[in-house]
């Protein structure tokens, strides 16, 4: 149970907010509240809390930077821990083996690797949220998955115990790993990465960049989650990936408005929630492009952004 007893066995050095509109702690900036949301900067602080957690049987749920939900307007009954550090923290490089703790935002991560002349994590360039998130959701760009160059993770379990799991284990495949299934909360992870030239990643990076603010709005004036839907598995191994996009483009969906909440206009597999949209407006307008995309071509489009509450 959460009382004052509990809130005073937190410590100091964490944030805590009471009743916290989950609407700040999201890239639609839409949803409800949550009872309790305590924000970690290290990973002491997290384990000293998740400790707590099970002591108290406490429910909670642990997120990054907020990059890839989309959280009720119900709100979330449970507390949140935000797990995500607004920093440049260190990484370990023991020759070419790069340990990164869970809560460093993915971009800095991708700056610090190629400052080290290694490589080549360029592909991952500007993608928002934390490594924690990005390996959760195996994210990437350009046919390229941050699952391909992770050796192991070490994860602490909901009974508070630490292991380390290895990549083979992880079950890695488009947009997915063992950690949708799971509970365990990554703490590090270890990529191994081949020198690289660092002057070569520079340009490279500069280059995705420029792609992505060209094709993506800038989610922090524009609240969006990136890509609704995942793109669509070939049918055999001849075929490739296809971008859900294009099927969306065709069926429609650019037009496609709720509420305050609307596709963008240069990426029809994005939706911007314009202020005064709720969770709701966007949930509505991804389920008619769905639809959509359903009637047009008989392929049911599968939801990249993760739910949280009840829709
Ligand atoms: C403009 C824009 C562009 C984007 N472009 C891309 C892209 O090109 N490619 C791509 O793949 N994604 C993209 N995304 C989506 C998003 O940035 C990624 O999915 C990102 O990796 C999510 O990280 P996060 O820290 O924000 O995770 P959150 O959204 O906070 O959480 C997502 C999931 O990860 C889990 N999680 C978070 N931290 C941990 C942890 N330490 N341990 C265990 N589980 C954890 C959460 O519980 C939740 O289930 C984009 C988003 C935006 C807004």
């Amino acid at each position: 149970m959460i009382d004052d007893n509990f809130l005073e066995m937190l410590p100091k050095s964490i944030k805590i907010t009471k009743n916290a509109s989950m609407s700040n702690y999201n890239s639609f900036k839409v949803g409800g509240s949550c009872p309790l949301l305590i924000e970690c900067y290290d990973q002491i602080d997290l384990l000293f809390v998740l400790k707590l957690f099970v002591k108290n049987k406490i429910k909670n749920i642990v997120i990054g930077e907020g990059t890839n939900l989309l959280v009720s307007d119900n709100g979330i009954d449970c507390v949140v821990v935000k797990f995500c550090v607004p920093k440049k923290d260190r990484i370990k490089i023991v020759e070419n083996c790069i340990t990164v703790p869970a809560q460093l935002l993915l971009d800095d991560f991708v700056i610090q690797v190629i400052e080290n002349n290694l490589g080549d994590l360029t592909f991952l360039s500007g993608i928002p949220g934390t490594v924690g998130g990005a390996i959760a959701g195996n994210a990437g760009a350009f046919g390229q998955q941050i699952g391909d160059l992770l050796i192991d993770t070490e994860v602490i379990d909901r009974n508070g115990n630490i292991q380390k799991i290895i990549q083979k284990n992880l079950n890695f495949t488009y947009r997915s790993s063992y950690f949708k299934n799971n509970s365990d909360i990554i703490l590090n992870a270890s990529f191994k990465l081949n020198n690289f030239d660092k002057n070569k990643m520079i340009k490279k990076r500069d280059e995705i960049l420029n792609l992505r603010f060209n094709k993506h709005p800038n989610w922090k004036k524009e609240p969006c989650a990136g890509s609704i839907f995942r793109n669509i598995e070939p049918s055999s191994a001849a075929e490739k990936r296809q971008a859900a996009g294009w099927f969306l483009e065709q069926a429609g969906v650019k037009d496609f408005k709720e509420g305050k909440a609307f596709v963008y206009n240069k990426h029809a597999n994005i939706i911007i929630a314009n202020t005064g949209s709720t969770a709701s407006d966007v949930y509505k307008l991804s389920e008619r492009m769905k639809k959509a995309v359903l009637k047009k071509f008989n392929i049911e489009l599968i939801r990249e952004i993760q739910l949280l509450g009840s829709f």
